[in-house]
């Protein structure tokens, strides 16, 4: 078995790269082979996986889909191992240039699932986890032409609620257009302040718009200031504060995806 998972939403902020690092270490303390994969040029993932300077590296998802692009063998060079027990594909600024150049690229949409599938072929990744930016650009593209499942991290505000339309029709037409197997496989709630009335309303707005067609996990992530943290710190929450509350909730959110595999 091997999945490729998009952790994507076109709005900035919402948790997609917390989502991304803690499922990822989360999926690999339960003992599967992961891969995470920076497809955001801010380089958020690979900053919160301890590189303090991405621009830096020499080898990097840019260049890798640059020898892609230019017909070149891929190995497993420019994979990064975190103590953590994940590897990952670092980004940075250059990813922003190679999305415009994309534009000329012959099957231009299928650039990252052909590294992942010639990827898969040397290495055998139980889960592939890519990071997507805050866009629904060409790269963005790229990751859900190559998913097999979109994980969609919303928080619970009424205008991010409502910018999960255009994701979600943006993900039915690559569906029907380039990638036939992708799935939603659902909404995780982050940052959740449940004492708050104004976000449990909010959560009954999105259960009640999207209960027949989308998947609402279980497991809501709380708002914590140690998740922010962890991040700066360059590790997972299960590291930074093993006995907090978002480290219990991704614990439980891992359980309720593998669960989803099972069905
Ligand atoms: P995105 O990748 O969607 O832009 P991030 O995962 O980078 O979102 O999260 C945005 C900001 O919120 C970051 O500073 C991050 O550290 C912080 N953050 C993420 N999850 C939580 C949480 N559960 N509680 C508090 N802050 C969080
Ligand atoms: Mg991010």
């Amino acid at each position: 078995m091997s999945k490729i998972i998009a952790i994507a939403n076109q709005k900035g902020g919402v948790g997609k790269t917390t989502t991304t690092v803690n499922l990822g270490i989360g999926l690999a303390h339960e003992g599967y082979k992961v891969l995470l994969v920076d497809a955001d040029p801010q380089g958020d993932m690979t900053k919160s996986l301890g590189i303090t300077d991405p621009d830096s590296l020499e080898t990097t998802i840019s260049t890798i889909l640059m020898d892609v692009i230019n017909d070149e063998a891929v190995d497993l060079n420019g994979i990064i191992h975190h103590e953590e027990g994940v590897d990952f594909i670092p980004s940075n600024i250059e990813l922003s240039g190679l999305e415009v150049s994309l534009v000329n690229v012959l099957s231009r949409e299928m650039i990252i699932r052909n590294y992942i599938s010639q990827i898969q072929d040397i290495a055998h990744y139980d889960y592939v986890i890519l990071d997507c930016m805050p866009s629904l650009g060409m790269l963005t593209i790229n990751v859900l032409t190559a998913a097999d499942e979109v994980i969609i991290p919303s928080q619970m505000a009424y205008l991010s609620v409502k910018g999960l339309q255009q994701l979600i029709k943006t993900i039915y037409k690559i569906k029907r257009q380039l990638n036939p197997k992708l799935q939603i496989a659902g909404v995780v709630r982050t940052m959740v302040d449940t004492r708050n009335n104004y976000t449990k309303d909010i959560m009954a707005v999105l259960d009640d718009a999207y209960s027949d067609s989308l998947t609402v996990y279980n497991t809501c992530i709380p708002s914590s200031v140690k998740a922010s943290e962890s991040s700066a710190v360059g590790n997972s929450v299960y590291l930074h504060d093993p006995k907090g509350k978002v480290a219990a909730a991704y614990t439980t959110f891992v359980k309720e995806v593998l669960t989803d595999e099972c069905r």
